[in-house]
């Protein structure tokens, strides 16, 4: 089967945003601390905050197909200060724009949307693979995409797994881009919050409305 022919399903946006607002909600703190030691401290408010909008604009709008539930993460992180938020905002207008219309994402178009986040993401961040910031998951992620054609599951798992992997290669370098490259060494051992809240993205979107493990980042080996 082609990646253009492996549809993602009609529930797809729904159950993938609602098992990722959960999953967020129950990071803020952890992805916090890790701002606090490599960073400014803001990353657990802000993402905070970017859940409480998106979860308001899904009250609001009632999402009834894939374009809506997208849309309305994207409208949250918009809303929200710092770097992550304009980033993680346009990334999800990108994911949103794979597809048209009412129709769920083929595999093909959600991979299309990764690799455009990614352009997207760089484009304004000018960050690259191993500055230790969320480029260090989502590179991964789209390069992923490339892969071979599977049935949905184990493509999607691929996708996240290579996010996930890519997000704790950030634990063993320093910063060269955002508010933690102002500490130094210091970043050193510390997972960089934007690229584990980002493999979070995709390990919700493999879940299949399961919980999603994250224990990879909750024990995070404090330095
Ligand atoms: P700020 O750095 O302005 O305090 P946040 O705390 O909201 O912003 O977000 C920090 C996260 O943003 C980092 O963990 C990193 O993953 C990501 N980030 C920072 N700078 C960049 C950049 N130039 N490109 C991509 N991601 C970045
Ligand atoms: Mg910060």
């Amino acid at each position: 089967m082609s990646k253009e022919s492996i549809t993602l399903g009609p529930a797809f946006g729904e159950t993938w945003v609602s098992t990722l607002l959960a999953t967020w909600d129950g990071l803020t703190d952890a992805l916090g601390d890790l701002d606090r030691r490599a960073g400014d401290g803001d990353f657990g408010t802000n993402l905070a905050t970017a859940v409480r909008l998106s979860r308001a604009n899904v009250s609001a709008a009632s999402p009834a197909n894939y374009v809506d539930w997208v849309a309305a993460v994207s409208r949250g992180f918009l809303g929200v200060g710092g770097t992550s938020g304009p980033l993680f905002g346009m990334l999800f207008r990108d994911l949103g724009r794979c597809v048209a219309g009412d129709a769920a994402p083929t595999a093909a178009e959600f991979g299309s949307g990764i690799v455009k986040g990614l352009a997207t993401v760089q484009h304004y961040g000018e960050a690259e693979p191993g500055h230790k910031t969320m480029v260090d998951a989502l590179a991964p992620a789209a390069e992923a995409t490339r892969g071979p054609s599977d049935e949905a599951p184990a493509y999607l798992e691929r996708i996240a797994a290579a996010a996930v992997e890519g997000a704790e290669s950030t634990r063993d370098i320093v910063a060269r881009r955002g508010r933690a490259s102002y500490v130094g060494e210091a970043a050193r051992g510390v997972l960089d919050p934007g690229a584990a809240a980002l493999a979070v993205v995709f390990q919700s979107a493999a879940a299949g409305g399961k919980a999603v493990d994250t224990a990879w980042i909750t024990a995070s080996p404090r330095s």
